[in-house]
Formats: structure tokens, sequence, C-alpha cells
């Protein structure tokens, strides 16, 4: 765990400067939120964080897991997605710092997130952007569809299918 220990630093140091640039205080809480979002490798909202830190005993109010979360988006420490689930507004975190360009598949049942790198998209990227003679800084790919493993948590039952009413003739 050597690694995540440095990582962490960096993430730290890195925030700390950022704070001090906008003029903003640097609050014991923001550096547990931090530290909260570098201890994770998924996926998670803004209230799974805000209940994360509260089972780590250490209670901070959602407005500063927001705007915490904010800048540690603005200073690159957190990347934001939205992944087009139902609810238009939730977004959704992962840390930034030490990962790989990755692309995402998202269950919509389940709403699991799964990763996968593919050195071919880096290729498109590069071809894309010479032929139209753009240069590509990022991309995003989401692929969208429903776990087919046992470990979808709500994997749809085939109830609907047999719905035999029992409609008695007679007579
Ligand atoms: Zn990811
Ligand atoms: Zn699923």
């Amino acid at each position: 765990m050597q690694e995540s220990q440095s990582l962490l630093a960096t993430a730290r140091s890195k925030l700390e400067k950022s704070l001090l640039a906008k003029g903003l205080r640097r609050s014991g809480e923001r550096f547990a939120i931090l530290e909260e979002v570098y201890s994770r490798n998924d996926h998670f909202d803004a209230e799974e964080l805000f209940q994360a830190m509260h089972q780590r005993s250490y209670p901070v109010s959602r407005a500063t897991v927001y705007n915490t979360l904010d800048v540690l988006v603005d200073c690159g420490l957190v990347r934001r997605h939205h992944f087009g689930e139902e609810d238009n507004s939730k977004s959704r975190y992962e840390k930034s710092l030490g990962r790989q360009q990755h692309a995402h598949l998202v269950c919509t049942v389940c709403h699991r997130v799964k990763e996968f790198c593919d050195p071919r998209l880096h290729l498109i990227q590069t071809n894309v952007g010479n032929a139209l003679q753009f240069e590509v800084e990022s991309h995003s790919l989401v692929f969208y569809g429903q776990c087919t493993d046992d470990a979808c948590e709500t994997k749809p039952t085939d109830s609907s299918a047999n719905t035999e009413d029992s409609r008695k003739t007679q007579e």
C-alpha cells in the first residue's frame, strides 16, 4: 500500500495548492473527504460519499461534500461523469490521479459501472484528430447495457413471461 500512500500525499499537496490559490479555507474536512475519495475504487455519487463520511465517523455536511467535490474536479483530482441515468442531475465521481484513461460500461438495470482499457481507442483518437485537423485532448466513451453475469444485483427475473391467467371455462 506504499503506492497509494504516496498517491494520497501528492493529491493532498495538489489540493492544498489549489485551495490556497482559490482563497478557500484549508479545512480538515476537505482533506478527510479527499482521503475517502482516494481510498475508493468505485464510481460513487455525492450521497454515497456523504454516507461513507458518516460511517467513517467523520460527519460532514452535504454542502461540504458537494463543494469539496467541485474543488476536487476543478483541480483535476477527481473526474466527474454523467452516465445518462434516469436522474440527470446525478453525477458520478472517481479519483483521477494515477489512473489510466479508460472507458466505461454502465448497467442500466443495477447501475454497476465496469471499466476497460483498450489501446485501439487511443489509435482512433489520434487518427481522427489527424484526419480532421483537431487536437484531441480527451475523450469519454460509455457503453450502456445489462450485466449478463450473476453478479448483477437487480437482474430482471422472468416473472412477466408467465402470466397464465387462470381463466376457467365455465359451463
Ligand atoms: Zn472509471
Ligand atoms: Zn447489472
